[in-house]
C-alpha cells in the first residue's frame, strides 16, 4: 500500500518506562483551566500555611479526580481514612451532591478541628462527618452504616492491608476503593520497611479481590472495583 511511515507521536517507550512529562508548568498550566479551586478548596488545600498542618494533601488534579469518581460512580455513602485539613473530604462530598454522606476519619485533634471548620465554609457540614480517632476503631463502629459505595484511603500506610481488608468487607458490589501513595513514596520494594511491606500486602490483598489498576499519579492512585466478575 505504500501508505505514511510518519507515525503520530503516541505513548513512547520513555513514557512506558514512567519518564514524567508533568514538569511543574505544565501541571500548574493544567491545574489553572481543570482543578481551579474556589475559596473554600484553597482554604483547605492552604492549611499548611494558615494552619500549620503538614502539607501532604493529595494535588489538585487528584482532588478533582476523586471529585469526578464520585460523580462517576453515583457514590452517595463513602469513607474516608485520613482528613487532615478536609480538602480532598471537599472533593469527595461536592462530587457525590447533596443527597451524598461521608465520613471522613482523623486522629489528630487539630487536624479535625481545621477540617470541620474548612467543611462549614464549604456548607458541607450536613454531608460530611469528621470522626475523631483512631481509623481502626472508627471503622470498626462504621460497620453500623455499611455497606459503603466509595472508600478512599490516605492515612498510617502500614494498615493499608487492613483498611483494604476492612474496604473490601463492607462495600457493596459495584463499590470503588481508591487509595493514595501506593507507590509508597518511591520505598514499596524496600524489603527492610515493614511499613513497605504491609504496602505489598495491601497490593495482593487488592489485586486478588477486585478489579484493580493504579493509575501512575507521582505516588500512586489505586482504583479498585469490587466485583464478583474480577477479570484479569
Ligand atoms: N486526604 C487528605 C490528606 C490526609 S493526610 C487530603 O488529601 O486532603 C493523612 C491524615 O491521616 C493526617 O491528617 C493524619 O493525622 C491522619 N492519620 C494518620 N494515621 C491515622 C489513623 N490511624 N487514624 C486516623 N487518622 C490518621
Ligand atoms: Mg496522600
Amino acid at each position: 500500500m505504500g501508505g505514511p511511515t510518519i507515525l503520530a507521536p503516541m505513548a513512547d517507550p520513555r513514557s512506558r518506562e514512567g519518564a514524567r512529562y508533568g514538569t511543574p508548568e505544565v501541571v500548574a498550566w493544567l491545574d489553572g483551566l481543570h482543578a481551579r479551586h474556589d475559596t473554600p478548596l484553597s482554604e483547605a488545600f492552604e492549611a499548611d500555611t494558615r494552619h500549620g498542618l503538614p502539607s501532604i494533601q493529595v494535588a489538585p488534579s487528584e482532588g478533582a479526580l476523586l471529585g469526578l469518581m464520585a460523580r462517576l460512580t453515583g457514590a452517595k455513602r463513602a469513607v474516608e481514612v485520613g482528613t487532615l485539613a478536609g480538602y480532598s473530604a471537599i472533593h469527595l462530598a461536592r462530587g457525590m451532591g447533596e443527597g451524598g454522606r461521608l465520613w471522613t476519619l482523623e486522629n489528630d485533634p487539630k487536624h479535625a478541628e481545621v477540617a470541620r471548620a474548612n467543611l462549614a465554609a464549604a456548607q458541607l457540614d450536613a454531608q460530611v462527618e469528621v470522626r475523631l480517632g483512631d481509623a481502626t476503631d472508627s471503622l470498626t463502629a462504621l460497620e453500623a452504616h455499611a455497606p459503603f459505595d466509595l472508600v478512599f484511603l490516605d492515612a498510617d500506610k502500614g494498615r493499608y492491608d487492613r483498611y483494604a481488608a476492612w474496604a473490601f468487607a463492607n462495600l457493596r458490589e459495584g463499590g470503588v476503593l481508591l487509595a493514595d501513595n501506593v507507590y509508597f513514596f518511591g520505598r514499596l520494594l524496600d524489603e527492610e520497611d515493614p511499613d513497605a511491606a504491609a504496602m505489598r500486602r495491601f497490593h495482593t490483598e487488592v489485586a486478588g479481590r477486585f478489579a484493580s489498576t493504579v493509575i501512575p499519579t507521582p505516588d500512586g492512585l489505586l482504583l479498585g472495583l469490587k466485583t464478583p466478575a474480577k477479570t484479569p
